[in-house]
């Protein structure tokens, strides 16, 4: 007989005591991503889709020494921005998205990044998800950050079986206070890359292991599990 699903209160208890552990293990997780304003952060997040964010952190002081303003961008050289950001991948698209941001921030916003999630994702290249990165790590709005670590966490944990990021976001946000849905969202990153895997997680090397409903995906053996360890930092 398959067991019943866990309660709500169960479920709120077991998700809060998961970020609990995770604030102990990973005291410093913050965003991967180097910037100091709003915009670059912006511009930041556009070039880390299907990209990682050591690369991203790569490229982004040459480009950020170049452009400094929405109207920078705005005006750039097509052919100069693809250059700087070719390496990020999916580059011509990418400029496509930077160049139509800046004339979209000049021309909507008075060339400044809006702190409000209904305006940023009106901007090209922003989704919720780029927009909730902007909000919760350059203008202090609590945001969840739904990336491919986050999805698979929170699915490994039974806080949702949803696959729609939006979906994900509104059930796991109902699970957390709002006031740490920034910080729970790199705290789940930061575990996805260095334990919890998409292949193999380290299951019997996890500090999570005694709390968590998935353990067992991956090695239970702790000396194989610790080999699947990564250290980073991975920017
Ligand atoms: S016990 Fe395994 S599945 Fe659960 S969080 Fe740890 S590594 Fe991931």
């Amino acid at each position: 007989m398959t067991p019943d699903p866990p309660s709500h209160t169960a479920l709120v208890r077991r998700a809060r005591r998961i970020n609990r552990e995770l604030a102990v293990l990973y005291p410093d997780a913050h965003c991967e991503l180097n910037f100091s304003t709003p915009l670059e952060l912006l511009v930041a997040t556009i070039l880390s889709a299907q990209c990682t964010d050591k690369r991203v952190n790569m490229v982004t002081p040459v480009l950020f020494a170049r452009f400094h303003t929405a109207a920078d961008y705005a005006a750039a050289d097509r052919a100069d921005l693809e250059k700087i950001i070719q390496s990020t991948g999916f580059f011509r698209a990418k400029a496509n998205s930077i160049l139509g941001l800046g004339q979209a921030l000049c021309d909507r916003f008075g060339g400044q990044v809006p702190g409000n999630l209904a305006d940023l994702v009106t901007l090209p290249g922003v989704g919720r998800k780029t927009a909730n990165v902007v909000l919760g790590n350059a203008f202090g709005v609590p945001g969840i950050t739904v990336d491919t670590h986050f999805a698979r966490l929170s699915k490994r944990f039974r806080w949702t079986r949803q696959a729609d990021p939006d979906k994900i976001e509104a059930e796991v946000g109902a699970l957390i206070p709002r006031s740490d849905w920034t910080i729970l969202s790199h705290r789940l990153i930061w575990h996805g890359r260095r334990v919890c895997h998409a292949r193999k997680p380290a299951c019997g090397a996890c500090a999570l292991a005694r709390l968590c409903p998935s353990f067992g995906e991956g090695p239970t053996d702790e000396a194989t599990a610790r080999k699947l360890v990564k250290a980073g930092p991975f920017s």
